[in-house]
């Protein structure tokens, strides 16, 4: 309690536990900047406690959380003990108020760095799964955002659903316009599917940036008629951007053609999917480009069937 007291005085925050159990609790609840706790106490000690917590962290990915043991005795064995059961210091009830403030600033820096080290993993696993010039999620991303909801899919029976979106005479665009204008125009399409996606109130469906000038939208959970109307969406969307495209015959604007494949209970392998889906997109470009193609999976086996 005097402890605690001090330590309010210097501005931090205190949550008291009276045994190891409650700490190790405590711990989970509050995800504390630092530790100090006694070795001996009731119902678990201090020792018995580290351990939980360590292995704790250590399952929940939240890094080093540093402890400070305190005892009667600051001896150098006990220090030694402290420090290979998993502590950082150890140090004496009785000490100096000098000596606590100073131990409270060092740990202050140490809780600092740990938090912008977390801040800057944020910003980078963020980074990693963007796509560097649409901003859309990234194929890495999508793959494993795909796998995971389609594992959700499967032990659920829910129904499922994929578009794949490819940029009609896209290459055209490159030679005529140059190829910071197709950059400037995949980033513009990219808003648009995006847009497409949010604004669809499907809430599972993301879009993404399959590769080259193909994206991709993925829709979990999705109604037949949701997604149909999804698919035409993003073809009205990409043509609605009404970007000149002298070379993209029929049409005088950047158009897309989109694939679609949908499976009212999901069952199989993720990648039937994806093939009905690329087949349909061959379809959409052999019927003349600028149009969805959706079509139903109807049995996920090899032999796939699917009716336009
Ligand atoms: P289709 O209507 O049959 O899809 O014809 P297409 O010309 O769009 O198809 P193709 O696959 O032949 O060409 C794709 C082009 O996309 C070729 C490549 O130059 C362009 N491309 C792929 N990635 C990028 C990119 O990041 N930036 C730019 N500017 N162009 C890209
Ligand atoms: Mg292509
Ligand atoms: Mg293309």
């Amino acid at each position: 309690m005097l402890l605690a007291s001090r330590l309010t005085s210097f501005g931090h925050e205190i949550s008291l536990a009276e045994n190891g159990q409650v700490a190790f609790d405590k711990f989970r609840e509050v995800a504390p900047d630092l530790v100090l706790m006694d070795i001996e106490m009731p119902v678990m000690n201090g020792f018995v406690a580290t351990d939980h917590i360590r292995a704790f962290e250590a399952s929940q990915g939240w890094g080093w959380t540093p402890i400070i043991f305190l005892t009667g005795a600051s001896t150098t064995d006990n220090l030694v003990t402290a420090i290979e059961a998993g502590g950082d210091d150890l140090i004496a009830k009785n000490m100096p108020e000098a000596v606590l403030r100073a131990k409270m600033l060092a740990m202050t820096r140490v809780a600092t760095l740990r938090q912008n080290l977390a801040q800057a993993n944020l910003r980078l696993e963020e980074l990693a799964h963007r796509d560097g010039l649409t901003g859309l999620p990234n194929r890495r991303y999508m793959d494993t955002k795909t796998d995971s909801a389609w594992a959700d899919a499967i032990s659920h029976q829910d129904s499922f659903a994929i578009l794949m979106i490819d940029i009609d005479n896209f290459k055209k665009y490159n030679d005529h316009y140059g190829h910071q204008a197709g950059d400037d125009c995949l980033r513009s399409i990219a808003t648009a599917i995006g847009s497409a996606a949010t604004d669809s109130k499907i809430s599972q469906a993301f879009a993404a940036r399959y590769g080259g000038e193909e994206f991709a939208v993925v829709l979990p959970r999705v109604t037949r008629a949701a997604y149909e109307t999804l698919a035409q969406a993003v073809v009205a969307a990409i043509r609605n951007c009404a970007m000149p495209h002298e070379k993209n015959a029929d049409w005088g604007i950047v158009t897309a053609s989109v694939g679609g494949a949908y499976l009212e209970q999901a069952q199989g392998g993720l990648a039937v999917l994806f093939r009905a889906a690329d087949r349909q997109l061959y379809c959409a470009k052999e019927n003349g480009r600028n149009r969805a193609e959706v079509g139903d999976v109807l049995e996920a086996s090899p032999a796939l069937a699917i009716t336009a």
